[in-house]
């Protein structure tokens, strides 16, 4: 099959996706709403799985030296800072090779940088920026996306990789909204040198409190410290990943809380918040010649940290499916096969692993039974795994 596939969203699914089929030999054409690819979000967690994929499309070795090996990381009481789970990682938070098989962290907008930058080297110019997908209609022996400037695009397939409000998702199985789980998070950065009196148990940690957590640790070889706060609360009516938020706002959600916590909420610049929304796992993707990937089909809680992993591995596996069928429909049910019960799994354990963390006592935090120590979810490797 020489089949030219249309990649909607130029995020980590998308661009992902758009260098797998690359990979196989496909063609690929990637559109993406926004005027430009800018420097957006934060820090998040490069998963074992993900790195794999990384490896396989020869984009780890660009990838590393924006990456810290995420070992050590401890669990703390939100009030004395007793560890609760974990190792204290007292390092400096440098990348290494990036070779070894562990979890690093790194910036969203670098990640994203590298693999647009090898998009753009590999694909001669195939990313379509200020293309808003408003429709898809099935044509006699094809698929047309159609775009809010007038444009049209013509490919065998279609993969809606855009995002937790897919406008995908809607138009092949009808309205469902994102659904607000309760959770609000709060994110901002801070600098090396204000963060240091504030780092007494290292680079890396996360508090747990009564409804709360509060993640922090350092990016960009220890210059910059990613700080987020999440807080359960019954109410919530922002948009998108750009409402301000302040440091009194901060500090009131997490009141007697550590003074590691507060004094970094305190030289907090710029912070923002946005409500978390989940996506109700689907039990069918993909519809005739269009399929979802990523948040568009199974948005999660971030108390894992494996939503970007989950886009990435769905990347990957979607284009072995296609390389193994070579036949639209038929590459569409193998990824779909593969792929249902991953994101059920990891989807579900995320609101577990919430639970948990949040729990009314964090002193009854069981490291040891919690989904994030849970090898069959931080095992599963998207290269490998038989399809
Ligand atoms: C601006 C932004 C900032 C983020 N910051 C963080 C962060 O700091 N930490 C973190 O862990 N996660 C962050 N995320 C979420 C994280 O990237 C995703 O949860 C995860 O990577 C899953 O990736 P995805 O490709 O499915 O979706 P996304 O990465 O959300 O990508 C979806 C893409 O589709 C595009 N799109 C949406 N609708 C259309 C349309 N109709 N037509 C064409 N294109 C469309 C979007 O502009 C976006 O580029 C952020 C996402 C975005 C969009």
């Amino acid at each position: 099959m020489s089949a030219h596939i249309i990649v909607i969203g130029a995020g980590l699914g998308g661009l992902t996706a758009a260098l797998a089929l690359r990979h196989f030999g496909f063609s690929v054409a990637l559109y993406e709403q926004a005027p430009t690819l800018g420097e957006v979000g934060a820090g998040l967690t490069l998963s074992r799985g993900g790195q794999s994929v990384f490896r396989a499309l020869d984009v780890q070795d660009a990838l590393a030296p924006h990456a810290t090996p995420s070992t050590g990381f401890p669990f703390l009481h939100y009030q004395t800072g007793r560890l609760l789970a974990g190792e204290l990682n007292h390092g400096a938070g440098l990348p290494d090779d990036g070779t070894v098989d562990i979890a690093r962290q790194c910036h969203r907008a670098d990640l994203h940088a590298v693999l647009a930058g090898a998009f753009a080297e590999r694909a001669l110019g195939a990313l379509h920026l200020d293309h808003q997908l408003i429709a898809v209609e099935e044509t006699a022996h094809g698929i047309r996306a159609v775009f809010a400037n007038g444009e049209t695009a013509l490919g065998d397939a279609l993969v809606a990789a855009d995002g937790v409000r897919s406008a995908v998702r809607p138009l092949l199985w009808g309205e469902d909204s994102p659904r607000f789980t309760g959770q609000v998070a709060y994110r901002f950065l801070v600098g090396r040198d204000t963060a240091l009196p504030y780092l007494g148990f290292g680079r890396g940690a996360v508090f747990l409190g009564p409804q709360r957590t509060f993640n922090r640790y350092t990016l960009r070889s220890g210059a910059i410290l990613n700080c987020v706060g999440i807080a359960a609360t019954d109410q919530w009516t922002g948009e998108g990943w750009a409402t301000p938020a302040t440091r009194d706002e901060m500090l009131a959600e997490f009141a007697g809380w550590h003074p590691d916590v507060t004094g970094l909420m305190a030289h907090s610049d710029q912070a923002i918040k946005w409500g978390l929304f989940d996506r109700a796992p689907l039990p069918l993707w993909s519809r005739g010649r269009a399929t979802l990937l990523g948040d568009a089909a199974h948005a999660m809680l971030p108390f894992l940290g494996m939503g970007a992993a989950m886009a990435i591995e769905d990347a990957m596996i979607l284009a072995r499916a296609f390389a193994a069928e070579q036949a639209v429909e038929a590459g569409f049910a193998r990824y779909e096969t593969a792929r249902h019960g991953r994101t059920e799994l990891v989807h579900a354990k995320s609101v577990e692993q919430g639970q948990l963390t949040q729990a009314r006592d964090p002193d009854t935090y069981d490291a040891a039974a919690a989904p994030a120590s849970d090898r069959a979810i931080l095992d599963y490797d998207p290269v490998t795994t038989p399809i």
